[in-house]
């Protein structure tokens, strides 16, 4: 049986995405309660400098696979070198992310053990010497709990569900991982990536986020709240009618299609709250509603809710906002 946890990095030019502190430091405190070490394995070109900081969340190992021409992702490449990893390691458990990238990894690697990965985790503890995880479905209408017997067995997390805690440990010297990055590991080639054009935060990573629908009748009026959204240091999201409407891009999406949010503070602007909505941000710690139907369905899970028309409160609340700041300095 393997020891330990092995946590398959995610990055992004060079840099570890936060959702990757997150895991280790899940990680570590799993390992404090059943034992074992939290090794994490970064993936990239340029990655070595940022991955020496996943010792500081508590990965008392960290594996580098450094290589020019992994300056994206590359499926086979990235699948060879979590499998190095695993056969260096044995670990127990293996952590990826659920996002885009984890999403197409995580099944590949699992598949070469002949089993599957429990996706989207919210929560993961030991019970009975076994993995148990927490996983929303139904739209996050209901929570469903899985055990396996799987050895080692494949977790992706959820980002933002689990706190980054730094453990006082030093930053990492990082061992570089022996992988064969082969020719045809590259078969599947990506053209170009387009990087967004916006300097935000991005919206599985934002701690505070801004969103628009419907009822903000136009792209033009998007203007309000990236108003607020700066005044806020927010990333503004957007509704599935608004992205259809072609007023914001598909990224900007959040729900059940679009992408899934945790942040600590959530605002719908003219959003009625249809379930498929609820399903990408019902989780958010704060939710803020403004919307001038008082019978909208988002004001069934908005723990602050103002009835009134956007165009008028928006303005208001930036105002607020900034005189709030101005006051703290
Ligand atoms: C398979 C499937 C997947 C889907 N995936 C997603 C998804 O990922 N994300 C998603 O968001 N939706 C998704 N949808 C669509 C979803 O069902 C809703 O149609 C959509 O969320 C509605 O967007 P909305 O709230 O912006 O628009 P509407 O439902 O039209 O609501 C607009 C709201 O704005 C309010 N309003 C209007 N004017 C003002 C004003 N001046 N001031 C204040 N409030 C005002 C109205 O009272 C209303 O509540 C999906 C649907 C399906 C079938």
């Amino acid at each position: 049986m393997g020891t330990g946890i092995l946590v398959v990095a995610d990055s992004i030019e060079g840099r570890i995405r936060s959702t990757s502190f997150e895991s280790t430091s899940a990680a570590a405190r799993l390992v404090a309660k059943t034992g074992g070490k939290v090794t994490a394995l970064a993936i990239g070109k340029g990655v070595s400098e940022n991955a020496r900081e996943l010792g500081a969340y508590g990965a008392g190992r960290v594996l580098v696979v450094e290589d020019e021409r992994l300056a994206g992702y590359v499926p086979a490449a990235h699948a060879a070198a979590a499998l190095a990893a695993i056969r260096a390691t044995s670990p127990r458990l293996v952590f990826f992310t659920t996002n885009a990238a984890g999403r197409d990894l995580a099944p590949r690697v699992a598949a070469r053990f002949q089993t599957s990965v429990l996706a989207d985790c919210v929560d993961i503890a030991f019970e009975n010497n076994r993995p148990v995880a927490v996983r929303p479905v139904y739209a996050g209408k209901a929570n469903l709990r899985v055990s396996t017997a799987d050895d080692p067995a494949f977790l992706a997390l959820r980002p933002r569900m689990f706190p980054a805690q730094r453990t006082g440990a030093p930053l990492a010297a990082v061992e570089p991982l022996a992988v064969a990055i082969l020719p045809e590991m590259f078969q599947l080639e990506i053209a170009s990536f387009a990087a967004s054009q916006k300097k935000k935060v991005d919206l599985t990573e934002a701690d505070i986020i801004v969103s628009g629908g419907r009822g903000m009748k136009g792209s033009e009026h998007f203007a309000l709240l990236e108003e607020l959204a700066g005044a806020l240091g927010a990333t503004v999201g957007a509704s599935r009618a608004v992205v259809d409407a072609g007023w914001r891009p598909h990224e900007d999406q959040v729900g059940q299609t679009g992408k899934t949010v945790n942040p600590s503070l959530y605002f719908a602007c003219g959003i009625s709250g249809a379930i498929q909505h609820l399903a990408g941000m019902g989780r958010s710690k704060v939710i803020v509603a403004v919307n001038k139907d008082a019978d909208a369905p988002i004001f069934g899970v908005a723990n602050y809710g103002i009835v009134g028309d956007v165009f008028e409160v928006l303005p208001r609340l930036t105002q607020e906002v900034r005189n709030l700041k101005k006051a703290q300095g």
